[in-house]
């Protein structure tokens, strides 16, 4: 009998197969030594034979997937080849008699130290050599491997939530649905679904219960996951996919013509030439803050340029908004966040950081300044994390002595909504960070699962500061843009436009859909479906009552 589970929809889109779960994290083995009357000669064996073994597979593996996964698999292959930890853990089972597994983890101890001890590159290499030593040592203790299951056909991923790590081997032609136990609307995995295109339900309560091999079908939109779905559902599955398959025509405009900029969010130069291939009329958010990720020091700015200039030079003549580094809660970088805040939402991030380091936010700035001035891309620059007017006022002022002439701020504090008049009186366009923006109207932590209800933009609070922050714009006759998850969400995306928004930034694999749905409204209607989202009582009613009003997403498979 078909069983529905209830969950948060975070990414929309169907995807029907069998489950296959995340293993379980591989755990230390006990300092054991081999028993007086083991074979060694048949435990060194066993050291060698795991290690090539593991090296043949992630070869394999590298071999069979594409992008970003078979880059991480083939650096993780590379250092699965590196004979130095097999040799070391041979030696210690032969010396000093450890078990096989006990062996490759103390040999895999003294590499991950050496590395983390030369900094910089070889610091980052860190997590490969413990990922080669979990699946050396899931190979001799016979558990499963670790990381995203490959079974060599297309499956549905069932976890309690997914590290930034393992989602860079996710595999959007394996992998048809993501369902999670944990995770809210704006959760690292919530993004990444997003931005693969892989249909997502989070925070579905009995996840835990589903089991390898079972069938189920995943509504992304709905947040619903059938248990045991009959042939019907699996044929809406597959209907449903199929209409997906539409592409953006590189133009954003409502029915009647309103024109609505159509911009991707990136992270890195990669990013910004597929979101160019996808046909982005620009970057509505460049979160520099990735191309530097896990780093100790400061870039220097040479290699900041670099990296700017190679996203700037995939947008010749058309916009793209750098923001600034907004390091700090989620996205630490120890060169300008300070360890042991006692709440880091609420501590020194973002342009905050600029108080203590105003040395650092001047070589960023200097840094795209000179990119802009090398490519031929139209560069805003906009500071993470700003609530008052005299922030405002002071990043213009140092981003027009670096020649920068386009800053703006992004709106996802409160206090630049309500302030947003005062704010952009000095900022020249507003970027509204709704995924920020929901977390502190709410004070619901982004990333808790328990919380999903009221980590949604849906919320009619959250559509009620969007509302202030555009007629505030509209004082001073600036532009404003959403560049956070909501824009990606083919219904909200025409509440949105209703409500005064002129760009919608989002991951390339949305902006067909949002095209879609734009493509088939007025302005006016988008104006009616504003009106009943932040008149709704709850998120969901909004939900409901916009959805009602635009059958065309039903239509659209949305
Ligand atoms: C946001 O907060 O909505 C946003 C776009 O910024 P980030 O998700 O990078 O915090
Ligand atoms: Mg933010």
């Amino acid at each position: 009998m078909t069983v529905a589970l209830q969950g948060v929809g975070v990414s929309p889109g169907t995807g029907a197969g069998t489950v296959q779960t995340m293993p379980a994290p591989v755990a230390e083995p006990p300092a054991a030594d081999l028993s007086p009357a083991a074979d060694v000669e048949a435990a060194c064996a066993a050291v060698e034979s795991a290690a090539a073994g593991v090296q043949a597979d992630l070869a394999d593996a590298a071999g069979h997937a594409s992008g970003t996964a078979a880059e991480v698999l083939t650096v993780a292959a590379a250092m699965a080849a590196d004979p130095a930890l097999a040799t070391d853990a041979v030696r210690r089972v032969r010396e000093l008699r450890r078990t096989p597994e006990r062996a490759v983890w103390e040999a895999a101890a003294v590499v991950i130290d050496q590395l983390a001890g030369l900094g910089g590159y070889m610091a980052e290499r860190t997590r490969d050599v413990a990922d080669v030593r979990d699946r050396v040592v899931a190979r001799l203790t016979g558990v499963r491997p670790p990381g995203v299951p490959a079974p060599g056909h297309p499956f549905v991923l069932v976890a309690h939530d997914l590290a930034p790590a393992d989602t860079a081997t996710l595999d959007p032609e394996q992998v048809v649905a993501i369902v999670t136990a944990g995770g809210g609307p704006t959760s690292h995995t919530a993004i990444l679904a997003r931005s693969l295109g892989i249909p997502a339900v989070v925070a579905v309560p009995g996840a835990s219960a589903l089991q390898d091999g079972e069938t189920v079908a995943v509504d992304g939109s709905a947040g619903t996951v059938l248990r045991d779905p009959g042939p019907d559902d699996l044929a809406a599955a597959d209907r449903a996919r199929a209409r997906r398959d539409r592409a953006f025509s590189g133009t954003g405009r409502t029915a009647d013509g309103h024109r609505v900029q159509l911009l991707a969010n990136v992270a890195d130069p990669s990013g910004a030439v597929s979101a160019a291939e996808a046909g982005a009329e620009g970057v509505g958010l460049f979160r520099t803050e990735f191309c530097f990720l896990g780093r100790a020091d400061e870039p220097p700015v040479a290699e900041q340029v670099r990296a700017y200039r190679a996203v700037l030079a995939a947008f010749a003549g058309k916009k793209v908004v750098v923001r600034t580094l907004d390091a700090g809660a989620d996205k630490p970088l120890p060169f300008v966040t300070a360890d042991g805040e006692p709440n880091p939402a609420l501590g020194v991030r973002g342009l905050r950081t600029a108080a203590r380091h105003p040395e650092v936010l001047d070589r960023q700035l200097a840094a795209i300044a000179e990119a802009a001035h090398a490519e031929h891309a139209e560069v805003w620059v906009m500071a993470p994390m700003v609530a008052t007017p005299d922030e405002a006022e002071a990043f213009v002022a140092r981003c027009e002595a670096h020649g920068l002439r386009q800053a703006g701020v992004m709106v996802e504090v409160p206090a630049a909504a309500l302030c947003a008049g005062p704010v952009l009186e000095h900022a020249r366009f507003a970027s509204l960070g709704t995924n920020d923006l929901t977390q502190y109207a709410m004070a619901a932590d982004r990333e808790l699962a328990d919380l999903a209800a009221l980590s949604t933009p849906w919320q009619p609070a959250v559509l009620a500061l969007v509302q202030a922050t555009c007629r505030g714009a509209a004082a001073h006759d600036r532009p404003v843009g959403v560049c956070g998850e909501a824009a990606a969400d083919p219904a909200l995306a025409p509440v949105l436009v209703g409500l005064g928004a002129t760009s919608l930034s989002m991951t390339p694999r949305a902006l067909a859909d949002v095209a879609a749905v734009l493509e088939r409204v007025t302005l006016e209607d988008c104006r009616r479906v504003a009106a009943l989202a932040v008149a709704a009582r709850t998120a969901g009613e909004g939900r409901a009552a916009v959805r009602e009003a635009l059958p065309v997403l039903t239509g659209l498979g949305l």
